[in-house]
């Protein structure tokens, strides 16, 4: 049987990144991972172009997670300059696109991430195995890992198999097999930054705005996103709509506030100045007439001078500013970015990712239960805690 210092489970970010740095502190390192080529996740991400990090990552207000200081550690000790650093290094272009999201310069630029990672294993002498199905782990004095490429063993065990989303990618619950297999407990995940869907009510008007999208506040409780949300066939979707729904549980209503810039006398305002028009002609002055027309649509037509005008300030405050959507659902791990819930932190150090009560076993990645907002947050988590277990590991 073959046998290294560490073997890490998953050719994504979290797991180059963390074999990288293994091997250049000197440990036997041998990834193993199932698809034919590594970090599928990091070619189609960001378009292609891969939002690497982000200027706010180390904010670890910007993380859901059952524990929200979990993050901190890593991210504080590991940060997006660092990363930043290694991509100069390697002399790949990048820019900020917004909000502090960076991306790779250039259509299909982003498989020079997946290059920059393996050519920094490369120079930590890492092995990485691909198409190689890790099918079950035990631990007698040392791991041992059963693979459809025969048994290797290794002295410490790193698992950065990731999440459930996008299956057809190699998404996989292996993560989460483990950790029950060694009593280390976990937080239910769930799809997150993942289209919202709508029952029949609500879908038969989304549906006639598809395709369509307007700049909104969506908030849930306290948390709240202000980015452009997007009409689809099946209910919503656009970057606020991802945002807020790593956030939403069942049975609970969104409210969006399709006028951030607006004030709830928008109409009364209106009334002022154009007295003849419709409430709808006004509103298309701020939003695409479409979707105007359909939040004006109960109402009869009566120019605006013939409203009064708390009346119009009770139509903006319920239709405009602070109107309530109710999500049916999500379209779940197909289509989600990212996983939340996973590994339960509490089980984890947050200085190394070890689990406490398994000496040599390590989680990391997306895998773990803490999940980044939209905008690089993500890879931004899968580099630092890939980086505090390869310090360690
Ligand atoms: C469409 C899309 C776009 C995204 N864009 C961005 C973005 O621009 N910016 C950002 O920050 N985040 C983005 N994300 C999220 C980001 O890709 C993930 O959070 C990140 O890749 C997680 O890294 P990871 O290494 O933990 O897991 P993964 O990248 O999922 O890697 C896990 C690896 O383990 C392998 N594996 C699983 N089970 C086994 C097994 N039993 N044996 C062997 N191998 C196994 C998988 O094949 C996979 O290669 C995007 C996600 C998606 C789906």
């Amino acid at each position: 049987m073959q046998s290294h210092d560490t073997i890490i489970i998953g050719a994504g970010a979290a797991g180059l990144y963390c074999a990288m740095h293994a091997g250049q502190r000197g440990r036997r390192v041998l990834v193993l991972e199932h698809n034919d080529e590594p970090g599928a996740k990091i070619v189609i991400s960001g378009g292609g172009r891969c939002n690497f990090t982000n200027l706010n990552a180390n904010d670890p207000a910007r993380y859901l997670s059952a524990n929200p200081h979990f993050a901190r550690s890593a991210l504080t000790r590991h940060t997006q300059a660092d990363f930043i650093a290694l991509v100069q290094r390697h002399g790949i272009a990048f820019y900020e696109k917004t909000l502090g999201q960076l991306f790779c310069e250039g259509a299909r630029s982003s498989p020079k991430i997946v290059r920059m990672l393996l050519d920094e294993c490369a120079a930590g002498g890492v092995e990485v195995r691909t198409g190689c199905a890790v099918t079950a782990v035990r631990k007698a004095k040392r791991f041992v890992v059963e693979t459809s490429h025969g048994a290797f063993e290794s002295e410490t065990l790193v698992v950065a198999s990731g999440g459930l989303s996008i299956p057809k990618l190699g998404a996989t619950p292996f993560a989460y097999r483990i950790a029950e297999q060694f009593g280390v407990p976990i937080v239910a995940p769930r799809a997150g930054l993942v289209p919202l869907t709508f029952a029949e009510t609500d879908l038969h008007w989304m549906r006639a705005l598809a395709g369509i999208s307007a700049d909104v506040r969506v908030s849930m409780g306290k948390t709240s996103f202000r980015e452009a949300a997007l009409f689809t066939h099946k209910g919503m979707s656009g970057p606020a709509i991802l945002q807020i729904s790593s956030y939403w549980a069942l049975n609970h209503y969104l409210e969006i506030d399709w006028l951030p810039d607006l004030g709830e006398d928008v109409l009364v305002a209106a009334k002022r100045s154009q007295p003849l028009a419709l409430p709808k002609t006004a509103l298309s002055q701020h939003l695409p007439e479409r979707l105007a027309d359909i939040l004006c649509g109960s109402h009869p037509p009566r120019p605006l001078g013939e409203w009064k005008d708390d009346a119009l300030i009770t139509f903006a405050q319920r239709a405009l500013k602070r109107a309530l959507l109710k999500p049916h659902g999500t379209e779940g791990y197909a289509k989600a970015e990212v996983t939340v819930g996973g590994v339960d932190t509490d089980a984890l150090s947050q200085q190394t990712m070890e689990a406490r009560a398994v000496p040599g076993l390590f989680f990391i990645g997306e895998a773990v239960d803490v999940t980044g907002w939209l905008g690089g947050y993500n890879f931004q988590w899968a580099w630092s805690s890939g980086w505090a277990a390869g310090q360690a590991c």
